[in-house]
């Protein structure tokens, strides 16, 4: 199953250009200060919009529970086991890698599946699954390195100054259990909501991490290295607890939602709305909607500016090297590389390996990024120009078959292959799979393919996304989507009745720039404000939002 939304891409693009915001939304933006509301929504805790615009061309619903013959929308739906969401919360950990290496309790070779345990944390609750409980205190510290760089989720705690906007809130929660996530959660608890909490991951869950928020009372159900079966066990038993049922939803990929709406749709009779994070999930939700079958509002976090900046370009910035690094501890400096691809993947995974002396080169099919790659010092190339010479190829074209069989066959020997872009079809790693070939497991994510005259390429990941695969990602782009997805949570559960419908809502721009504005402390970055002069002249609001929505940064 991919994780391409295909046409629900271009689909997503031209809705988000068509978002307007209605002019009395604009008026409602304050400064970014807390005010007391009865109705408090993210625009009275956080100065951003209270209203959100719905996605042009998705027409509302009646308000009924549809859920009888679901089966199409979800049964496409991929599995645990097979399927790697490109949302950042994923991301670090991811799994089978050694991303998730940072753990201190992994090491341990007790066998036994924690359905089998009986455990209690110390204040006597066992309404929680994970590993072991014993490892929270090594979580807790986790969760404390996060926190530093994860300041303004710190900041939206203080601000909310003893209000809790979510009081009430019962959350139930499927993203991956990261020292990042249990940041997002215990915030959304502060904020006054009860959480439960399993991970959309089979291999992603930090046990350590799982077993801290099982201690402070969430109500975990995950563990690293869960069966297929264990995965939607856990799932159930979020959802499915006498006496709680949710009224919120935050889910990464859709499982827990495809879930919800199989098992329990009455529970969609009390739910507010659904946050959802993933490329995936999101378009499983615009798919529900055109079918006219979602039936309560939902929240594309996936799409907003500051995600899709940090997440494609800064992340992939920082995490190529890592996930080069640790896979083969190559020599970047003088290295020629060739990168498919000048997107914002493309472009962050060329200016990191150009900063550290590598001779970089891009292939394009878009003239304008071409000339993009161009004018910053990029030599544009096809890929058969080059592929004897270079010493590493990476992708990132969201595309499929960038690196063909014939194209490895000229490889000089030592040739590192990788993917940054689409999930595993960017490199034609099938047609590696033939008998006149040796596989060679090399170490963890790192294959030597061996052709029959000795020749080696050293295949990462075996062609699926490097960085997620094998290294870790900064935990300051989590910070940014997890502060979008606790706005929009705030946002929608606070939202009275009618303001959203069932529908998809993007986010407003005017809540991307408070996301930003939220993480500038953090580098003592200071603002220039617009004097009333000026922003007449530009015909802005002096608060925002400073850009229309087609501006593309
Ligand atoms: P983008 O659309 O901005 O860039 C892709 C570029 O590839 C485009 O400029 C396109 O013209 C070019 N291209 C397409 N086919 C090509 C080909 N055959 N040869 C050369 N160039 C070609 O997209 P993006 O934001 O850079 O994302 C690229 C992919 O990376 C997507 O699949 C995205 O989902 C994925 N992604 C990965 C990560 C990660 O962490 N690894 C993060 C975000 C996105």
């Amino acid at each position: 199953m991919s994780d391409s939304p295909g046409d629900g891409k271009l689909e997503l693009k031209q809705a988000s250009k068509d978002v307007k915001e209605s002019e009395n939304v604009a008026e409602k933006y304050s400064a970014m200060t807390v005010t007391k509301n009865s109705e408090m929504g993210i625009g009275d805790i956080a100065g951003v919009p209270a209203a959100f615009t719905p996605v042009a061309g998705h027409k509302p619903v009646k308000k009924q529970i549809q859920f009888a013959d679901d089966k199409q929308e979800f049964s496409r739906f991929p599995t645990k086991t097979g399927r790697r969401s490109l949302s950042r919360s994923i991301s670090q950990s991811s799994t089978d890698s050694q991303g998730s290496a940072a753990s201190y309790t992994d090491s341990s070779d007790d066998e036994t599946s924690p359905r089998d345990k009986t455990q209690a944390n110390s204040k006597g609750n066992s309404d929680f699954c994970v590993k072991n409980i014993k490892q929270g205190e090594f979580g807790r510290r986790e969760i404390e390195i996060a926190e530093q760089d994860m300041s303004s989720l710190i900041s939206l705690r203080k601000r909310a100054q003893g209000e809790k906007p979510l009081a009430g809130a019962k959350i139930v929660g499927c993203t991956h259990i990261t020292a990042q996530t249990a940041v997002l959660i215990e915030t959304l608890v502060v904020l006054g909501a009860q959480c439960r909490w399993t991970a959309c991951n089979i291999y992603s869950t930090q046990n350590e991490v799982a077993a801290a928020l099982s201690e402070a009372g969430v109500a975990v159900f995950a563990w690293k290295g869960e069966s297929e079966d264990d995965f939607w066990w856990c799932i159930d038993r979020c959802v499915n607890m006498e006496g709680w049922q949710p009224n919120m939803i935050l889910d990464d990929g859709g499982d827990l939602t495809h879930w919800v709406y199989k098992k329990y749709p009455n529970v969609f009779k009390k739910i507010r709305g659904i946050v959802e994070e993933s490329v995936t999930g999101v378009h499983r939700l615009y798919q529900l909607s055109k079918a006219g079958k979602l039936c309560v509002p939902a929240m594309n976090v996936n799409d907003s500016v500051t995600k899709q900046k940090f997440d494609n370009l800064y992340c992939c910035r920082e995490s190529i090297l890592d996930g080069l690094k640790r896979t083969t501890d190559v020599m970047f400096g003088g290295k020629q590389v060739v990168v498919c691809g000048y997107g914002e993947v493309g472009k962050g995974c060329c200016a990191a390996l150009k900063a550290l002396g590598s001779i970089v080169c891009v292939t394009e099919i878009d003239p304008i990024c071409a000339l993009q790659a161009c004018m910053d010092g990029f030599r544009v190339v096809k890929l058969n120009e080059v592929i004897r010479q270079v010493d590493v190829v990476i992708t990132c074209t969201g595309n499929k078959n960038v690196v063909t069989r014939e194209q490895l066959d000229r490889m000089k020997n030592g040739c590192i292959v990788c993917n940054m872009g689409h999930s595993n079809t960017e490199i034609d790693v099938v047609s590696l799979r033939t008998p006149e070939l040796t596989w060679e497991r090399v170490r963890s994510q790192v294959d030597h393919v061996i052709w029959p005259d000795g020749k080696r390429v050293v295949l990462l990941a075996e062609g699926r996304l490097l960085n997620l695969s094998c290294s870790t990602v900064p935990t300051f782009v989590l910070s940014i989507t997890a502060t979008t997805q606790a706005l929009a949570l705030i946002e929608l559960y606070n939202a009275p009745e009618g303001r959203y419908k069932q529908d998809v809502y993007l986010l407003p721009k005017k809540m991307d720039e408070y996301v930003a504005s939220l993480h500038l402390p953090t580098f003592d970055a200071h603002l220039t404000e617009l004097s009333d002069e000026q922003a007449k002249y530009l015909g802005l609001n002096k608060n925002g939002p400073f850009k229309p929505n087609y501006y593309r940064y």
